[in-house]
């Protein structure tokens, strides 16, 4: 029965980190957009994460350890990304599409490679929470929060290209979310 707490412990270390990381940036927004993406993608990321390990109690029961651990991996560079593009991209980060005050386009550090680590952060968490228990429908769960993400890049795209002269050359140089393929 560790897997519980394996898995409780995991995640939780990827929230926590999340959560201290952004109460410590305090920044004034200038401009707002219109964006309804952020809803989405925070409920069926909470659906996926919940949906997982129910799967897991009441249909598989049990996995075997290699599974176990390379999901515990790619929970593990999930959070490493996730933070990593905190510090990167500093105070321009926010929950919504939006400008802060003195906002500066970030291209280096992890952003020199993709331009949204924080949202393959978000994807690499939740396939390894699937990996690591075994879960087979909660798949469904994980595409949808990918389309979710999907639509949030677009908005997000569009309101960068709009507020960012720069950003258009920055698309060129990088990828969206998979270094090397997208
Ligand atoms: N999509 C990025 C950032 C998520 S935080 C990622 O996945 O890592 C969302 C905020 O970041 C938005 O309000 C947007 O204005 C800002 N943002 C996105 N990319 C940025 C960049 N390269 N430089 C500065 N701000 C950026």
């Amino acid at each position: 029965m560790t897997w519980k707490y394996i898995y409780i412990i995991v995640i939780a270390l990827y929230g926590a980190l999340d959560v201290i990381i952004q109460k410590n940036k305090k920044s004034i927004v200038s401009l707002k957009s219109k964006d309804r993406t952020y809803l989405p993608v925070l409920i069926t990321f909470i659906i996926t994460l919940t949906s997982v390990p129910f799967e897991f109690i009441y249909l598989h029961k049990q996995n075997s350890w290699p599974a176990m651990i390379s999901g515990i991996i790619i929970c593990m560079i999930a959070t490493f990304v996730r933070t990593k593009g905190h510090f990167d991209l500093g105070r321009g980060f926010s929950t919504r599409v939006e400008k802060q005050e003195n906002h500066k386009l970030v291209t280096s550090g992890i952003y020199r490679l993709i331009r949204h680590p924080m949202y393959l952060a978000i994807i690499l968490l939740l396939t390894g929470a699937c990996i690591m228990l075994k879960a087979i429908f909660s798949w469904i769960f994980v595409l949808i929060n990918f389309y979710t993400l999907l639509r949030r890049i677009k908005k997000e795209e569009e309101f960068l290209l709009a507020n960012f002269p720069e950003y258009s050359e920055y698309m060129k140089k990088t990828y969206k979310l998979f270094p090397f393929i997208y």
